[in-house]
This record gives structure tokens, sequence and C-alpha cells, in this order.
């Protein structure tokens, strides 16, 4: 911004011309002539190199924000990735926390997708992965968070989800997955995941984002075993094993 050294300019100029009139300082013409012009000539040239330093702090920004894009964007599937994953979620949490809203975290896990790779082939898998990535993407809001955490692990953050509302959009991901016919060459492809839930709510006593987490993890490995291709919330498996838990 190049303006306060105009004003400045300007400001000079002004004194010079009210020292000559009114203090009667009897500048000669001369004098102000050239004071004038000299001044005009380094606001200008100050102007210009200002103008030079902004324009290259504004490409180091761009160049950065794409650099820090670039750093948080998984390669294969163009999601979030696990690194800023754990930024991101961490501020989140501190805000779903702050406004005692429901925070939910869902982990999901593609189904023996080592036989997808075995079957029809590593690239063929990527693919796989690519469309599962763009499917949960699509299913949901803005506002969510979805990424890839490693290999066939996507997590899901879903703002002002309690657990009923989690587990409606573990079951809608779920079903759109099942649904999902991927078509390589002549080969079509049906994949199905499954889903560990576990919501941050205002009675939650374990607050943070790391516990959600392992919660999750836990639910996971009980969808896995109770069958895959389904939702399992954190809060009733702990209801299970002790019917005085409330799971809400
Ligand atoms: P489960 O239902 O128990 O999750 O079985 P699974 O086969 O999905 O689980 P496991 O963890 O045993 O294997 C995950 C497989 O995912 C291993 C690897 O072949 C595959 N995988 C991991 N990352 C990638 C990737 O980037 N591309 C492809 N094509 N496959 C991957
Ligand atoms: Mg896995
Ligand atoms: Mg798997």
């Amino acid at each position: 911004d190049t303006s306060g050294g105009m004003l400045f300019t300007i400001a000079s100029i002004a004194v010079i011309i009210t020292a000559h009139f009114f203090l009667e300082l009897e500048l000669s013409q001369t004098a102000i002539n050239s004071s004038v012009l000299g001044l005009l000539i380094g606001s200008f040239l100050s102007h210009i190199y200002t103008k030079k330093i902004s324009d290259y702090e504004n490409s180091l920004q761009e160049k950065n924000a794409a650099l820090s894009i670039l750093a948080s964007t998984d390669d294969l599937t163009g999601i979030m990735n696990r690194r800023i994953l754990k930024k991101v979620s961490e501020r989140y949490f501190e805000t779903e926390q702050r406004d005692n809203s429901d925070l939910t975290l869902l982990l999901l896990d593609l189904d023996h997708f080592k036989k997808v790779n075995d079957n029809y082939g590593h690239p063929c898998g990527d693919s796989v992965l690519k469309e599962v990535a763009q499917t949960l993407k699509e299913c949901l809001r803005k506002t969510d968070i979805i990424c890839r955490i490693g290999g066939e692990e996507f997590v899901a953050i879903c703002k002002r989800a309690d657990k009923a509302i989690a587990m409606e959009i573990g079951e809608k991901l779920r079903a759109k997955i099942e649904a999902l016919t991927i078509t390589i060459g002549d080969e079509k492809i049906n994949v199905t995941i499954s889903v560990g839930v576990a919501s941050l709510n205002i009675d939650s006593t374990e607050k943070s984002a790391d516990e959600i987490y392992r919660q999750a993890d836990i639910a996971v490995y009980h969808s896995k075993k109770s069958g895959r291709n389904r939702n399992t919330h954190y809060g009733d498996i702990v209801a299970d094993l002790n019917p005085h838990y409330s799971s809400n």
C-alpha cells in the first residue's frame, strides 16, 4: 500500500508552500521547484519499488497456498491426506466443544480389499479407491471432512451430528458404496465398507480427538468381526458390555 507515501509527499509539498507564503521564508523559485520536483520523483520511484515488493509478496503467498494444498492432498484420490487431517480435526474439535455441539468421527475400511488387488490387479485397486473416495465425498456436506488416512482406510468428520444422525450418515455411506459398481474395462467391481462410529457430545467424559479416534477404531473392528459391510457405534459396544451405560 503506497497511499501513506503519497500522503507524505503531498504533505511535504504543502509544508514547503506554507513555509514560503505564510512564514515568509522567502524561498527562491529554484529552491521550491527543485524540492517539489525531487519529492515527486522520489515518491514516484518509491511507489514503483513498493509495488514491486508487494507484487512479489503476493506471488509468494499464492505459491505457498498452492504448496500447502499439494502437501495436504492425497496423491491418488485428491481428497485430504492424513497430514492435514490432524490439524483440521483438532480445530474442529476445539470449536465444537466451545459451542457445545455434537461431532462425529467415522472410520471407514474397505472390506477384503486385498482380494480386489489379487483378482483385478493393483492399478484396478487404485481406480476403485479413487471412485470410493469421490463417492464418499459426494455423500457428505461441504462442512464435513473426508480424508484418506492410509491404504484403504478413510475418516469422515461431521459437525453437528449426534449419535442418531451419525449412524444415519454411516448407513448412507455404507449403502452408497455397496450400490456402487466400478467399471474398469470389461470388469465390473463391487466393494463394501465396514464403518466404526464415535461421537463427541456434551456428556462425553473424554474429549480429545485421539480418544474419539481410538473409539472409532474399536467400532470398526467390531463391524469387521460381526460380518463386515455394516456400521457400529462405539457407544453400543460399551452399552452391550455394561447395560447401565447410556450410549447417547
Ligand atoms: P478387511 O476386510 O479385514 O479390511 O480385509 P482387507 O483385505 O481390506 O484388509 P488388509 O488390511 O488385510 O489389507 C488391506 C489391503 O489394501 C492391503 C493392500 O493390498 C491394499 N492396499 C493398501 N493400500 C493400497 C493402495 O494404495 N492401492 C491399492 N490398489 N491397494 C492398496
Ligand atoms: Mg485396513
Ligand atoms: Mg480393509
